[in-house]
């Protein structure tokens, strides 16, 4: 049920902006104000439409809102997500079939923003006339999850670019066989945070095994964390010092007696879907990023050294990889190599390169079909149950489902992953970034988010110590784009 369902202003997916615009277009809708934003997903024609059940529809639906948090749109108010409330709702989430009246042969999604409130309806359509199908995991033609993110950034206030292409508001590519649009770019990101706030997310760091948080940091995106044999971590992540909408990369380094760096800051480095970071092969750190531009290209810096006076940004490399997310580090000191994990951006299929010191990285590695929507956790190092080095991934399905995932495989002697497996572990998240972390050769622990109206920190365990046993419990801090674990602390971003 709407609140204030009066008047209505329609922008169709047919509205078209003066041709010379270059960038984000915004439209009159008003910032979200209501406290909680209430999200009302009616997931009944959801299934009866598209076959998809109510968990899957509300995970959808929660993850295309995430999309934009994920690039660090922000909020002045709590969002809650509800399936088929009777309360008064902020925006209504439909499935409809067309062309009911409202909407033109054609057309994927609507969203109608109700003028003089911070109000919008949201509606995905299943069009009648046409043989093409709907799906949230390939088996259809559109992709239901790029619709929902798209039309999620009318209701932020933004209309229809003419460019740039690769801008989610800009109109096309919403099939699985195209690149389909499920995460907002640099121009998106600009815009919404026009249209709403610039994310500013404490970053919060704890030892891992329990104790205080401290504050260190803020970022706007997802942040990492790795800590060296001698104690010594070092936090990456994303800082927009500024309030300029244009986020630079940044890390600080905390010493194994607790002592926190100054923030170090790439002035002439930016990027808009977080930070990676990893130990080195040198002894130093690690951390990669995607350039700012639609390209996705994947940067590296390496060689960079904690201290707590002085900024050592290290030594830059401009890849040939690209990624439709934010890649992910680890170091596997078995081969002696820097691995990296990123999701391709041609197929979106997740793919794995390793690099020794020299800086040069292998022919990547597709990791069977896995493919999934958000930066994989991931971490390399000894595992007794295997009696050999092991590599393991942490990522949610990229359907619906958005089950927890866990890969397992190997970096062999030249430098190539080898794949062992993937399980499905009992717990689910969202698109936000996971991270995990190898702890004494037998435990896996798993920092996500979680997909309730807390956005509680969860923290998933795999104990090998004597078979396996899973267990799943949550942190007592929320997390909105990704936090990081290490051998020795928990690091979380959210307000
Ligand atoms: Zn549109």
């Amino acid at each position: 049920m709407m609140k204030r369902p009066g008047l209505i202003a329609v922008f169709l997916m047919g509205f078209l902006p003066a041709a010379t615009v270059s960038a984000y277009v915004l439209n009159s809708g008003n910032r979200w104000s209501d406290n909680p934003y209430v999200i009302d997903v009616i997931t009944g024609p959801f299934q009866s439409h598209f076959g998809l059940d109510a968990t899957r529809t509300m995970h959808m639906a929660r993850s295309g809102l995430q999309a934009w948090l994920n690039v660090g749109v922000g909020f002045s108010t709590n969002l809650a997500f509800y399936n088929t409330t009777s309360s008064a709702s902020d925006i209504e989430i439909e499935a409809k079939t067309c062309c009911d009246g409202d909407c033109t042969s054609g057309c994927l999604g609507r969203a109608t923003n109700v003028p003089f409130s911070d109000n919008c309806a949201l509606d995905i359509y299943k069009n009648t006339n046409s043989p093409q199908s709907y799906s949230d995991d390939r088996t259809g033609t559109w992709d239901i999850q790029s619709i929902l993110s798209h039309e999620f950034g009318h209701c932020l206030g933004l209309g229809h670019p003419s460019n740039p292409e690769e801008a989610i508001m800009k109109q096309g590519q919403y099939a699985f066989a195209a690149y389909p649009k499920r995460f907002p770019r640099v121009d998106d990101k600009t815009g919404g945070q026009h249209a709403q706030f610039i994310a500013d997310y404490p970053i919060r760091v704890r030892e891992r095994t329990g104790g205080a948080w401290t504050q260190v940091a803020k970022t706007s995106g997802s942040v990492g964390v790795a800590t060296r044999a001698d104690g010594w971590s070092l936090v990456a992540y994303e800082t927009d010092p500024t309030r300029d909408t244009t986020s630079n990369v940044a890390h600080l380094a905390i010493s194994a007696t607790g002592g926190v760096s100054p923030e170090c800051i790439n002035w002439d480095e930016w990027t808009y879907d977080g930070v990676a970071v990893s130990e080195d092969t040198s002894g130093g750190f690690a951390k990669a990023f995607l350039a700012a531009n639609d390209g996705g290209q994947i940067l590296v810096y390496r060689n960079i050294y904690p201290a707590l006076l002085g900024c050592i940004t290290g030594t830059r490399t401009l890849t040939t990889m690209s990624s439709r997310r934010r890649p992910s580090l680890a170091y596997d000191a078995g081969t002696a190599r820097l691995v990296m994990a990123f999701i391709d951006r041609d197929r979106g299929l997740l793919r794995l390169s390793t690099s020794d010191s020299s800086g040069a990285w292998t022919t990547p590695t597709q990791l069977n079909t896995e493919w999934t929507d958000a930066p994989v956790g991931i971490d390399c190092g000894y595992w007794a149950p295997a009696g050999a080095n092991r590599c393991f991934m942490a990522f949610p399905s990229a359907d619906g489902t958005h089950l927890l995932r866990i890969a397992e495989g190997y970096i062999n002697a030249s430098g190539n992953y080898v794949h062992v497996g993937t399980s499905v572990a009992g717990g689910w998240t969202l698109n936000v970034a996971p991270d995990l972390q190898i702890i004494n050769g037998n435990r896996l622990e798993i920092i996500h988010g979680s997909t309730d109206n807390t956005r509680n920190a969860y923290m998933y365990v795999r104990d090998c110590s004597s078979g396996c046993t899973d267990s799943t419990y949550p942190l007592d801090q929320r997390t909105y784009v990704g936090g990081g674990i290490s051998s020795t602390k928990l690091v979380t971003a959210a307000p």
